[in-house]
């Protein structure tokens, strides 16, 4: 049985501005310099030079001053290492954001390690961690703490509700659990070794997907009326497009025009008449990870010592 009404559209980019707005006013309260934000980035990858132009440009719309080190790809491990610690050690930096992935010669978790945990607007730092799975987050990463604030938005009840993650990564899946249980929610954390996936999806009230495969959602996966987050970010082409993808006209039209398009995890057509809620892609979690970059450098800088 699917439902009539199709699924109420959680609109990620209009919240993001509302966040990034506050942001704003935030930042204008910190007393002294304005915040700052020292990103580092290395290397040439086009994604991380793009995703950096847009953190840049919206750091500076809320009044942050961002700084991007542009290094090497063939930096050397010691060489980022003196890079972080020269951050860390820089008063006028309040944020440290290193750009992932990093070229293959670094280790990433010691450099992330090195960050100080107080500059640490990303929230990857090992104490930070500990905090958030300890209840008491100091920076949380950017990515569920944007969904948190989209489920608080559109007042998605949590409590006492199912909610299945799917993917454990360091940067989505695992805080996002804590973040959940944090919120009374009874969460699943799901992964490739899940077995009769579709079914313990479809248990959830809540479902929130990431794991970076185009179109893997499916409304098999789907209880009627559940809110289902789609974090995934993937480039698609017409080779390597997943045959239930290729079935959506929407889809196969921006693929014949452009070549080329962004979907997420969830196959939104398939999904959309069976879900209660549901976030685009693009314009859902993707502006809201940026809006909580700017929360996090004005927090950082209001720990300033
Ligand atoms: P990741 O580090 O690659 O982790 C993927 C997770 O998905 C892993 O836990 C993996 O399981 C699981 N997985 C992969 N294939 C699976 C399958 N067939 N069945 C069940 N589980 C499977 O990815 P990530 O960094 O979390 O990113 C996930 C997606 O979100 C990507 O598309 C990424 O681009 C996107 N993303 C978007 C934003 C945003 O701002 N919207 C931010 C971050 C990431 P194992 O652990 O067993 O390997």
């Amino acid at each position: 049985m699917t439902s009539v009404i199709p699924a109420r559209l959680l609109d990620g980019a209009a919240l993001a501005q509302t966040i990034r707005q506050r942001s704003r006013e935030a930042a204008a309260r910190i007393p002294g310099s304005p915040p700052s934000l020292r990103v580092l980035l290395v290397g040439e990858n086009p994604a991380s030079q793009a995703y950096v132009a847009s953190k840049s440009k919206a750091a500076a719309e809320a009044g942050i001053r961002a700084e991007t080190r542009k290094l090497p790809a063939d930096l050397s491990p010691s060489d980022l290492l003196a890079e972080v610690e020269r951050a860390n050690g820089d008063p006028a930096v309040d944020g440290i954001l290193i750009q992932l992935p990093l070229p293959p010669q670094h280790d990433s978790a010691k450099v992330l390690d090195s960050v100080d945990p107080l500059k640490d607007v990303d929230g990857f730092h090992p104490e930070n961690v500990g905090l958030l799975h300890q209840g008491r987050p100091r920076f949380v990463p950017c990515t569920p703490a944007g969904i948190i604030e989209l489920l608080a938005a559109y007042e998605i009840p949590l409590a006492g509700r199912r909610a299945v993650v799917l993917g454990r990564s360091d940067i989505v899946g695992k805080p996002m659990a804590a973040l959940l249980t944090a919120r009374d929610a009874t969460v699943t954390v799901c992964h490739s070794k899940t077995k009769d996936l579709p079914a313990v999806c479809r248990e959830a009230d809540l479902l929130v997907a990431a794991i970076g495969r185009p179109g893997f959602v499916t409304r098999d996966f789907v209880k009627e009326g559940a809110a289902v987050v789609d974090v995934g970010i993937n480039r698609l082409t017409a080779d390597g497009a997943p045959a239930n993808l290729m079935r959506s006209d929407r889809i196969r039209r921006v693929l014949a025009d452009k070549g080329r398009t962004l979907v997420g995890d969830v196959d939104f057509d398939d999904v959309a008449p069976v879900a209660g809620a549901l976030t685009p892609v693009p314009g859902g979690v993707g502006p809201l990870t940026v809006a909580m970059l700017l929360h996090n450098t004005v927090k950082a800088a209001s720990l300033r010592t």
